[in-house]
C-alpha cells in the first residue's frame, strides 16, 4: 500500500513551488534533494542552457535490489503552463483545485509525486525491484524541449513509463505526429481611401485561404488548427503583411503530409489571385510557409514489454487498463523516437491548462498503487529471468 497522506502532502508542496516552463529551477532543486535523501545518484543535465531555461532535466538513478536486472524509467515533467505562479491549492475533501487565478499544476506534478511515492514504498517495504531511472523533465509544455534535449548518456533505462495524462485507467500507447506552421502572407501597401486599386490586402488573402481550409477534426486520426493571426496597422492602410501560425497532427504520416500540403495550397491559391501593376512594377500576392516537425508519432504495440507489464499488473490487481491513442503529444513521443520504449499512464489531473484545473486524490492514489504493482511485477519478472 502507498502512503496516501504523504503523497497528497508532496503534491500540495510541489504545486506551491512555481515552475512555469523555463523557470523550473526551484522545483528541480527540491526534487533533487528528495531523491538524494532517498539514495539516488542525481544529475541535472545541460538541457536548460540549450533551451534558455534556468535548469536542466533532473535524472535520478536509483539502485535496484535484483542483481542483473535491467533498469526501468519513470518520467514526469516539472514545468507548468501559465498562469502558474503563486498557486494556492484549495482542498475540498478528495478534490484539489485552485483559487481560480492559476492552473493547479497537477499537470504534471501529480506525475512527479506518483514516481517519488512509488520508489519510497519499494524501498520501505523491501520490495525487490530493478534499478530505476527517474527522469523529471523541463519545458514539456513548450514543445517537449526537455525530452528533446535529454542527455541520454545519463539514462540507463531503455523502457519505462511516462506519467502525464488524466485517467489512471488508461494507458496511452499511440500519439500523433505534429507539424507546426509559420505563414507569412505578403500583399502590397496602399492608401485604402485614395488608391485601393494599387494595393493587395494580405488580410483578404489570409481570410480566403483560411476559409478554403479544412480545419478542426479532419478525420478520426487527424486534426488541424490556425491558432494565431496577426496583421494590420490602421483602417486606412491596405495591409501588406499577415503572420499566422497553426498546426496539424495525425496518427498517420501520409494523412499529416496531405493535410500539410492542403493548408499551404489554400493560402498560395488565394495569394495567386491577386496582382497589381503600379508605375510599371507588377506585384503579386505571395505566401512563405515554414513547416517544422514538432514531434513524431508514437505507436507502442500491446505486445511490447512495457504494455504487457502494465496490463498484467492491472490484471493482478483485478483492474482493467485500456490502451488507447491520444490526440496530444507528450515526452513519450520523444523518448520512443530516441530509443526508450514507453507509454503514458494517467494520474488524475483534470481540466488541465485552465484555471479550473482540479485533481481527485483518489485517482492519484490509484495511479501510485498501480505503479507500485507494476514495479513489483517487473522485479518478479527480472528475478525469474535471473534464475530466482
Ligand atoms: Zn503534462
Amino acid at each position: 500500500m502507498i502512503n496516501q497522506e504523504r503523497i497528497k502532502n508532496l503534491l500540495l508542496e510541489l504545486v506551491q513551488i512555481d515552475s512555469v516552463s523555463r523557470k523550473e529551477r526551484e522545483v528541480a532543486e527540491r526534487i533533487r534533494a528528495i531523491c538524494e535523501e532517498m539514495g539516488a545518484e542525481v544529475e541535472i543535465d545541460d538541457a536548460g542552457s540549450k533551451v534558455g531555461g534556468n535548469t536542466g532535466n533532473v535524472i535520478a538513478r536509483f539502485p535496484g535490489t535484483i542483481p542483473g536486472a535491467e533498469p526501468i524509467m519513470m518520467s514526469a515533467h516539472m514545468d507548468t503552463v501559465v498562469p502558474g505562479e503563486g498557486v494556492r491549492p484549495v482542498v475540498e475533501g478528495d478534490i484539489i483545485r485552485t483559487d481560480g487565478t492559476t492552473v493547479l499544476g497537477g499537470d504534471d506534478k501529480s506525475g512527479c509525486a506518483v514516481i517519488i511515492e512509488t520508489i519510497r514504498c519499494l524501498q520501505e517495504q523491501n520490495v525487490p525491484h530493478a534499478p530505476i531511472d527517474a527522469v523529471f523533465s523541463i519545458c514539456e509544455e513548450v514543445g517537449l524541449l526537455g525530452a528533446k534535449h535529454l542527455d541520454l548518456s545519463k539514462v540507463r533505462a531503455r523502457y519505462g513509463l511516462v506519467f502525464d495524462s488524466d485517467d489512471p485507467g488508461f494507458l496511452f500507447t499511440k500519439g500523433p505526429s505534429s507539424n507546426h506552421f509559420e505563414f507569412k502572407i505578403f500583399g502590397l501597401e496602399s492608401h485604402a481611401g485614395v488608391a485601393p486599386e494599387q494595393g493587395i490586402s494580405a488580410i483578404k488573402i489570409a481570410a480566403e485561404g483560411i476559409a478554403a481550409m479544412k480545419l478542426g477534426r479532419i478525420d478520426e486520426e487527424t486534426t488541424a488548427n490556425i491558432g494565431v493571426i496577426r496583421g494590420g496597422e490602421a483602417t486606412n492602410i491596405i495591409t501588406n503583411l499577415v503572420l499566422m501560425s497553426g498546426e496539424a497532427r495525425s496518427l498517420d504520416e501520409d494523412k499529416l503530409n496531405a493535410q500539410t500540403e492542403h493548408m499551404i495550397k489554400c493560402l498560395t491559391d488565394a495569394a495567386e489571385k491577386y496582382e497589381v501593376t503600379v508605375a510599371g512594377v507588377t506585384t503579386k500576392g505571395r505566401v512563405e510557409s515554414v513547416v517544422t516537425r514538432e514531434y513524431f508519432a508514437m505507436d507502442v504495440p500491446d505486445s511490447s514489454r512495457v504494455v504487457r507489464l502494465v496490463l498484467d499488473a492491472a490484471t493482478r490487481m483485478g483492474l482493467e487498463v485500456k490502451t488507447l491513442a491520444s490526440g496530444g503529444g507528450c515526452d513519450a513521443n520523444i523518448f520512443n523516437k530516441n530509443g526508450i520504449e514507453c507509454a503514458n499512464l494517467g494520474t488524475g489531473m483534470r481540466a488541465i491548462h485552465t484555471v479550473k484545473e482540479w485533481l481527485d486524490v483518489k485517482d492519484m492514489y490509484a495511479a501510485a498503487e498501480m505503479t507500485l504493482e507494476i514495479m513489483r511485477l517487473n522485479g518478479e519478472t527480472a528475478r525469474a529471468a535471473a534464475g530466482g
